[in-house]
């Protein structure tokens, strides 16, 4: 087609673009657009000003609802919306008071790659793309961190959920073969049973649920005092299982536990798999990236041995969400268990369908956002040292709060601090337990509600602790002062409310 041809078609699709989504005055859209950007600067720079968390007026919730719009709005007005209704009541956790659960801060440079993303708009199901190449790159360098072989493979996925699920779905294949997954499970001669400790996350009983083996295949193996994996009780299980005619097909391990960070003996538990041919795989959901500092990463020994480990680039690693990845020795298995044959998704040496095997070939999902692009940004821009620092900061300022916490009469900690996690609890001088876990379940909700420090809760060995896992590489030890003094103050003032209501 000749030049003129082709300008002409143009001038022809620019007077027939009436049902395009395209803005109509661009140079409108620019200006709103920078303004948000830099909106967003001014919220994350600024984020120490504002509560951590504040409870949403019901007058907030109701604004938002309505019948599903017919009719436009102006960009500006819905941008309005967002920033009175939506912005100021998220969880909290970009701020650096916020220690609940595990949750990342997310970086400007993450929110920056994610609008190229969004722009991009690419579907990494497969084909011919870089952005498909930027995801393979990412695989590479996690093959490279976790001494994983060449032909070891990986996918970003939601989360450490999903993770954990495609890698119990591979484990069933190496124990049972591809046909299972024409056969299903039911008319199996094999009763897989899988194990983790009591510390494990729920989404690997989830995970049974899903794959059909039910969660009663899932034995659940007891903890140690510094809550992992109890090795013994396991080769015991183990064997008694196989007694009883079962097959032992798969053991989560845990590096870093949600409750506490507790990460199990890796090195140990691999032996005992190796040696009864059971799939070994790493719940390394915030923890497996600890390789990147070297004050945790030998306290991860023996994760390189993983069959499988499912982590998250959106804890630690501080990319935004979501970002959860899996990572797969076998990379044949891990295509075998995935891949179908259908005529639409055929693959050529060349051209668009060209580049197999494809994302799409490596777990359930076939549409797929760019998530490896902000991970991408992020180890390039920060570079992994500096992220590996960020991680060996979490655990410096979880000591300093550890020894804070032991310094204070009215504080007791609750669990050993291995990595970043510190569980405590306000004390009550009678050590009534009951009473201690109504006071310290109270002021883990004033202390949220302070907007200042907002740690989480969990249950230890029946009592109810103050959970602060610090995360945030925005966090301080100015936070950690915050923390300590405020559960001080709230905690005497609950327990003047307690006993007031006592004598009353
Ligand atoms: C957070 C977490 C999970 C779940 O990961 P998601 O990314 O939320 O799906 C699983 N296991 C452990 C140990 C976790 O900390």
């Amino acid at each position: 087609m000749s030049i003129s041809h082709l300008e002409q078609r143009q001038q022809q699709a620019l007077q027939e673009s009436g049902s395009s989504l395209d803005p109509v005055d661009w140079s409108d859209y620019r200006t709103q657009g920078h303004r948000m950007l830099d909106d967003m600067f001014d919220f994350i720079e600024n984020i120490r000003t504002r509560p951590v968390w504040q409870a949403i007026p019901s007058a907030t919730k109701e604004s938002i609802q309505e019948t599903l719009p017919r009719e436009p709005s102006s960009l500006a007005h819905v941008y309005q919306q967002f920033q009175d209704h939506i912005l100021p009541y998220g969880v909290g956790n970009i701020h650096p008071g916020f220690m609940g659960w595990v949750h990342g801060g997310g970086t400007a440079v993450g929110m920056l790659a994610e609008m190229l993303a969004a722009g991009l708009n690419a579907n990494l199901g497969g084909r011919e793309q870089m952005p498909v190449e930027v995801e393979k790159q990412i695989v590479q360098w996690m093959r490279a961190l976790f001494g994983f072989p060449h032909g070891a493979t990986g996918l970003f996925v939601t989360g450490t959920s999903m993770a954990n699920f495609i890698s119990l779905l591979v484990a069933r294949t190496a124990a049972l073969g591809t046909g299972v997954r024409q056969t299903g499970l039911a008319q199996n001669e094999h009763k897989l049973v899988a194990y983790c400790s009591s510390a494990a996350h729920g989404c690997i009983a989830q995970a049974m649920d899903l794959a059909g083996m039910g969660i009663a295949s899932l034995h659940i193996i007891e903890v140690n005092q510094h809550f992992q994996l109890d090795t013994q009780a396991l080769q015991a299980r183990i064997y008694a299982d196989r007694l009883a005619g079962l097959t032992p097909f798969f053991i989560a391990a845990t590096a870093g536990t949600v409750d506490v960070g507790a990460v199990d003996d890796l090195a140990s538990i691999s032996q005992i798999a190796r040696a009864e041919h059971i799939w070994f795989h790493v719940d390394g959901a915030y923890g497996a990236l600890g390789m990147l500092s070297q004050d945790v990463a030998p306290k991860l020994q023996g994760i390189q041995l993983a069959d499988s480990i499912a982590f998250d680039f959106h804890k630690w690693g501080q990319v935004p969400y979501d970002a959860g990845f899996v990572l797969i020795r076998d990379g044949d298995l891990h295509q075998a268990t995935f891949a179908s044959p259908a005529a639409y998704l055929s693959r050529s040496s060349q051209g668009i369908a060209a580049g197999s095997p494809w994302p799409c070939d490596f777990g359930p999902d076939l549409s797929r956002g760019f998530r490896a692009l902000k991970t991408w940004f992020t180890f390039k821009v920060y570079g992994a040292d500096k992220i590996g620092q960020v991680i060996s900061q979490t655990c410096v300022l979880a000591q300093q709060l550890k020894s804070r916490i032991e310094a204070s009469t009215e504080l007791e900690l609750l669990a050993p601090v291995s990595l970043n996690i510190v569980c405590f609890r306000f004390r009550l001088p009678d050590g009534d337990d009951a009473a201690s876990n109504k006071l310290n379940e109270a002021l883990v909700i004033e202390l949220q509600k302070s907007g200042l420090v907002a740690p989480s809760s969990t249950t230890l060995n029946d009592r109810t602790a103050i959970r602060a896992a610090i995360v945030n590489h925005r966090s301080n030890s100015s936070d950690i002062d915050n923390l300590v003094e405020l559960t001080i103050k709230l905690g005497h003032m609950l327990k003047t409310n307690l006993q007031n209501r006592v004598t009353q």
